[in-house]
């Protein structure tokens, strides 16, 4: 039979037990053990230290020690390597410590805190002056100890649960990726913000509802919708191997979405479908690059087969051993053979310089330009090869200067006005007009061609974009020049764009800052 004081000792700590093990917040539940602890011993203070990151000591809560000896007490003990070296640190500082500052003599209680063969920490119980804690108050201590470790023991688990589940969902939410994660009826229970970017739909929207109302899908490319590779057993029978699916997510009042969207099942212990993840991937960027791949391969060999064809052509024909050729006839088949050359030159310095736009940009040597100077001389060096055309350099004497890159403006001009004489085959003028505004200097080419209707003119300045109309199918051109124009004028800073009725002419413009 228990004495009565051990009886309603005991009860006690099994209500303080009990109180502690349905905490799950580990300061609180270190709390109530050192506190309690204390009392149970009627002890004057204890702390608690944890075993952190593998081996060394924490002190992760303390009660009632004065703060002078708290701040000596926690170095040392942070310090130990191991329990031994922490017991050993407690003997020998504590009496001293505390009589340094007047507390008297300290006796201290030290108890492991273990939940099967792993050790936790320790509890500590300091008593002033009284007498030594006899065997039945350490029994009851560690009685009360081994309770208060599962009771951290939780709290830890608990504790790292949050922290990972907090990690993974801002994986989740912050992942490049759309994910949905559903139920097994389709409801959906996250939708995390990749996919509210990608769908314009908002979370709070989609929650609840089920995948197939949310996402719409069309223009499927590949794989299998859920529903019908539900209707064929997926996933419970045989291998649940992800289900992928290839197709256009359908947005209202917006361009659809290229997507691959992964399904993944998680089947619960009774071997039901508990949820399905859908990890979904805007791929609209790789069939871009795809469809421009297909482009520029169509346009570089049409662009290539022409000039080749005739390069082949004319030098075979010249170079007959059966036929003299005369005088007339020569000169004319070297012409075309020199005008073919320089169009493959121009058209491999136009594919290089859209790989540097590609690669990062072009570099710019930028000097103080006189661009009417400039312009003026590029009226008189295209001029005579012009036989329907008039050049008008239309352009006052006292531009400002601007600060810019004589070669690749020069570029942008003779590309203005190339296609100013290619887009307008009855011939007319060209005029090359300027004017000046607070910040910047504008140059202009307007010609009598053919126009560009509205709806094509926001397209021009795209890569191996033409016209779709029968004077541009009658002419040469791989689409590059404007795209090459605006690359360069964005890299100065500037501004380019067109205007046109869709009738009669067009003029294409430039800005530049001024210097
Ligand atoms: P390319 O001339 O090699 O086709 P560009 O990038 O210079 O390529 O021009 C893109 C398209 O813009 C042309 O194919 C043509 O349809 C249209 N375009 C350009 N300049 C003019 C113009 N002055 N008048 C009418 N259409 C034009």
């Amino acid at each position: 039979m228990l004495p009565d004081y051990r009886v309603r000792q005991r009860d006690t700590l099994i209500e303080i037990t009990r109180a502690i093990t349905s905490e799950l917040d580990l300061s609180v539940v270190l709390k109530l053990i050192v506190q309690n602890a204390v009392e149970v011993l009627s002890g004057h203070a204890g702390l608690v230290t944890l075993i952190e990151n593998g081996r060394r000591y924490a002190v992760r809560q303390s009660y009632a020690i004065p703060a002078p000896l708290l701040s000596q007490l926690k170095p040392l003990l942070e310090k130990a390597e191991d329990v031994e070296q922490a017991e050993s640190i407690l003997e020998r500082n504590l009496i001293t410590i505390a009589k340094e500052f007047g507390l008297g003599m300290w006796q201290v209680v030290s108890l492991p805190l273990r939940v099967r063969e792993d050790l936790l920490g320790r509890l500590y119980v300091f008593r002033v002056r009284g007498g030594t804690f006899s065997a039945n108050e350490r029994s009851l201590l560690q009685m009360f100890a081994d309770q208060a470790a599962i009771a951290v023991y939780n709290a830890q688990l608990y504790q790292d649960l949050i922290t990972e589940k907090r990690r993974l969902d801002a994986v989740l939410e912050f992942s490049a990726d759309g994910v949905v994660i559903m139920d097994a009826a389709h409801r959906i229970m996250t939708f995390n913000h990749a996919l509210v970017q990608m769908t314009g739909i908002a979370a709070a929207d989609a929650l609840g509802k089920t995948f197939e109302d949310v996402i719409v899908l069309g223009n499927r490319r590949a794989g299998m919708l859920l529903s019908e590779a539900e209707a064929n057993g997926w996933p419970l029978t045989g291998a649940a191997l992800p289900l992928l699916v290839e197709a256009d997510i359908l947005r209202a009042g917006g361009k659809p979405v290229s997507a691959e969207i992964y399904f993944t099942a998680l089947i619960d212990r009774d071997g039901k479908l508990a949820n399905i993840i859908a990890d979904v991937r805007d791929i609209s960027r790789f069939r871009e690059a795809d469809a421009m791949k297909s482009t520029f391969m169509s346009v570089v060999s049409h662009e290539l087969k022409t000039p080749v064809a005739l390069i082949k052509g004319y030098s075979s024909t010249l170079n007959r051993q059966d036929a003299k050729w005369d005088e007339e006839v020569v000169r004319n088949g070297l012409h075309v053979i020199e005008e073919e050359s320089d169009r493959l030159a121009k058209l491999i310095d136009d594919l290089l310089d859209a790989s540097r736009v590609e690669a990062g940009g072009l570099k710019l040597i930028p000097v103080e330009l006189d661009i009417d100077a400039l312009a003026r001389d590029v009226v008189r060096k295209m001029q005579p090869q012009l036989k329907t055309h008039r050049l008008i350099a239309d352009l006052p004497i006292d531009l400002p200067l601007v600060h810019a890159d004589e070669s690749r403006i020069t570029q942008v001009l003779r590309n203005f006005i190339t296609n100013a004489v290619k887009y307008s085959p009855d011939g007319g003028e060209v005029r090359i007009g300027s004017h000046v505004t607070p910040r910047e200097v504008v140059i202009s080419v307007a010609d009598q061609g053919s126009g560009i209707p509205p709806d094509e003119q926001k397209n021009l300045f795209t890569r191996f974009y033409r016209a779709d109309n029968a004077l541009t199918r009658k002419t040469q051109g791989a689409g590059l020049g404007l795209y090459l124009c605006k690359a360069i004028i964005d890299a100065h800073n500037g501004r380019i764009w067109v205007e046109s009725d869709g009738k009669s002419g067009s003029t294409f413009s430039f800005s530049l800052p001024r210097a």
